[in-house]
């Protein structure tokens, strides 16, 4: 068969695991090989240096030039022990991925020849020319340049013949330009405010620390088949594909046994990021076809952070030893579900306490209740700007589909911990004590039963959910930087926690007692916060409704979505908080609506070549194959009540192929008309939302016409790997 669809559904019909050999050794004993964590530290730098470099890892705190040079020596000596001859300061700019420029470690040793050489200016600072990052206007040419600074926090690494140094990247009067810079800010926020209200309870913390556990969805395609559809190609999702008709009906799929091909994919995967220090814990098939997840243990948020983004460049390269093409897009095919990365948040403080976790004690569960609220009073708060913090092109397609999660940020805590709020909210100050004894006032908060940790009822249709010592943000797209969405809820929550702690300590100046002014400002919060509250179907009509009149942020159009960012309430919370300046989220939301029109018109003009060399001539040809069976009925049969019932049917498909060739050619032409009116928009976002208004459209009404197509054509005229075969070939 000379049709490309063919030979590759063929080939990647026979293609077999590539099997992988397990390492002689233990996770434990390979685990962080590729990583200088405190072990190699301690190996490589002389005593002195390590301590001075964990004081500045714990603290936060410079490291002078004079100690970089030294951590650097034992870096590189490490390094080169390691094979690798380069280094690297890897970055997050405020693209899709990671950056980075290699460095030979060598220098001309003024006799003639080279020494391998790395210092310690190059490893605390750089200036990439970065100059075609996006910064939304922050870098303009003239000022250049901009920084990348070691981030002692996140550990180097080696990948290949390459020593990775985590970074900030800045520009030169200190702006962020990356997602790590704010995200940071975003930890010291949360940390300083966390750490006052932790005190309340237990006046040794000293620091708070968030966890971050995600759980990394993505979808698996051969490579072959990968190869043969230019929309998958350039913009990461089918912008056509009729269903197939057996998809993920059967929920046969989820935790179903790994086929043998991805089980070895998984295995490589797993074994090189545990090599990386990533602490890979569970996989297992997701509800679509094809779908799969992984899940570390939990970390800490910023090197959660760079693990992720560690991990998704590296599902990628494995992915492709094994022949698959993996997918991260949120939404590559309609119609069953997409690739979300549920993002684990909790604190724990320098003593040990999970502070979204019950306690044994009444006072620890006075603890845990001031956590738990003072989170849904900043998810409550600033749900639109959490909405905006998940929100991008491309997971635009999963909220609002009947998929986790809808398109309205609420929070669900399950049936004992809202009884334990009604409670809270309806007692008064003498119902909540009873004296006793010596020991003088008793709270009364009844014990939380140890169950209740695996026991809430995960509702999955919530995009915020708390799952017995965590909240489980879940609306987080699938190929984004964790980090987006981590900023907005630490620093809202930061925000939330010195405001409680602004009014606690008023009321305790006013006379109250410690419990009882914070019983009293949680009675108040868990009232106020009572709109984000919803435990019910998330997906239902009446829900949107009545969201809408809790004042909950209902909006679902993209662009306008990236507005709460530069409302009055996120502007200053985010500066409170010292996370982001005005100028920086003006910024950012200059980088958002460009990469959203972007993207939009990427997949605009996709479409449109795929319509004209694709669909309609393969629909044409069938189209005079069946007109040429016509006449040829019309010679063999003269008599016309005969020939007519005859070619009755393939006359029906003539016509239908001619109505939907006609819609899509014309539709693809005012497409492109309407493409090159809204190009010449200036202003970035009016620009922005017109693609979402004006062309976004177009690309589904044409693919209905194609999909229609699909079911009409001739098999093997198809040009495009059906659904069933991207889906069920492996
Ligand atoms: P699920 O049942 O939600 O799919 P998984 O076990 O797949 O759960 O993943 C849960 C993720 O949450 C893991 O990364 C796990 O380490 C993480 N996690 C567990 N407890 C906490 C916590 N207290 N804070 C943050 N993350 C946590
Ligand atoms: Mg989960």
């Amino acid at each position: 068969m000379s049709n490309l669809r063919f030979k590759v559904v063929e080939e990647a019909f026979k293609k077999r695991p590539v099997w992988v050999d397990m390492p002689d050794a233990r996770p434990s004993d390979y685990f962080a090989k590729y990583v200088f964590n405190r072990e190699k530290m301690f190996k490589y730098l002389p005593l002195n240096t390590y301590k001075q470099l964990l004081n500045s890892i714990e603290q936060g705190t410079p490291l002078p030039l004079q100690v970089a040079d030294e951590v650097a020596g034992g870096m590189k000596r490490w390094a080169m022990e390691m094979g690798a001859t380069h280094c690297t300061h890897w970055f997050q700019p405020l693209t899709e991925g990671t950056a980075e420029k290699h460095d030979a470690f060598v220098e001309h040793d003024g006799k003639g020849g080279m020494l391998e050489n790395f210092s310690g200016k190059e490893l605390v600072q750089q200036e990439p020319d970065a100059s075609s990052f996006p910064n939304g206007g922050i870098r303009s040419t003239f000022e250049a340049r901009g920084y990348s600074a070691w981030d002692p926090a996140s550990p180097v690494f080696i990948i290949g013949d390459t020593l990775m140094i985590p970074t900030v990247f800045i520009s030169y009067t200190g702006e962020a330009l990356d997602y790590k810079a704010p995200l940071k800010k975003s930890l010291a926020a949360i940390d300083k405010a966390a750490t006052e209200v932790a005190r309340y309870f237990d006046e040794n913390v000293k620091r708070v620390r968030v966890n971050l556990g995600w759980e990394q969805e993505y979808f698996l395609v051969d490579e072959g088949l990968y190869a043969a559809r230019p929309d998958l190609l350039l913009t990461g999702r089918t912008l056509m594909g009729h269903e197939s008709s057996k998809n993920q009906q059967m929920d046969d799929h989820y935790f179903g046994a790994i086929p043998e091909r991805v089980a070895e994919f998984m295995k490589d995967l797993e074994i090189q990021a545990l090599e990386l220090g990533i602490p890979c814990k569970t996989r297992h098939n997701e509800a679509a076809p094809n779908q799969f997840e992984l899940a570390p243990i939990f970390e800490e948020c910023n090197l959660a952070v760079d693990h992720n983004m560690l991990l998704m460049s590296l599902m990628r390269t494995v992915a492709r030893k094994h022949g698959f093409r993996c997918l991260l897009h949120e939404k590559p095919f309609a119609g069953i579900n997409g690739s979300g990365k549920h993002n684990n948040w909790s604190l724990t403080t320098d003593t040990g306490v999970l502070l979204h976790s019950p306690g044994k004690t009444p006072e620890d569960n006075l603890r845990f209740i001031t956590f738990v609220v003072q989170t849904l009073v900043a998810v409550h708060r600033h749900n639109g700007l959490l909405k905006a913090s998940i929100m991008s092109a491309t997971n635009a397609h999963r909220l609002g589909g009947g998929e986790a999660p809808p398109a309205i940020i609420s929070g669900f805590l399950g049936p004992q911990l809202n009884e334990m709020l009604d409670r809270i909210e309806c007692s008064s100050k003498e119902q909540l004590f009873t004296l006793e004894g010596a020991h003088g006032m008793k709270l009364d908060i009844p014990q939380i039963p140890e169950l209740m940790v695996d026991n809430t009822d995960r509702n999955r249709t919530s995009p915020f959910a708390f799952t017995g010592n965590r909240f489980e943000f879940r609306a987080v797209g699938a190929m984004a930087n964790c980090a987006g969405a981590m900023i907005a809820l630490n620093a809202a929550v930061a925000e939330a926690l010195s405001d409680f702690k602004a009014r606690v300590d008023a009321l305790m100046a006013g006379g109250e007692s410690k419990i009882c002014a914070i019983l009293d400002v949680l009675r108040e919060d868990i009232r106020s916060c009572r709109g984000i509250l919803f435990d019910g179907n998330g997906y239902s009509e009446e829900w949107h409704r009545e969201a809408a009149q809790r004042g909950l942020d209902c909006e679902t159009s993209c662009p306008l979505i990236f507005d709460r960012y530069l409302h009055e309430s996120s502007v200053q919370m985010f500066e409170r908080t010292h996370v982001m300046s005005r100028h920086e989220l003006e910024a950012r939301n200059e980088i958002k609506w460009e990469t959203y029109y972007k993207k939009i018109q990427i997949e605009s003009r996709v479409l449109g070549d795929l319509c004209m060399n694709h669909i309609i001539p393969v629909a044409t040809k069938y189209q005079s194959e069946l007109a040429d069976n016509v006449h040829k009925l019309h010679l063999v049969f003269p008599d016309p009540e005969k020939v007519k019932s005859l070619t009755a049917y393939n006359i029906d498909l003539i016509e239908k192929i001619n109505k939907h060739t006609e819609f899509i050619a014309v539709n693809v032409e005012k497409m492109v008309e309407t493409r090159k009116r809204v190009n010449r928009i200036e202003e970035i976002r009016a620009k922005a939302i017109a693609y979402h208004d004006e062309v976004a459209p177009f690309l589904d009404a044409i693919r209905r016409h194609i999909d229609s197509l699909e079911l009409i054509v001739e098999d093997e005229l198809w040009p495009l790997p059906k659904y069933r075969e991207l889906l069920f070939v492996r």
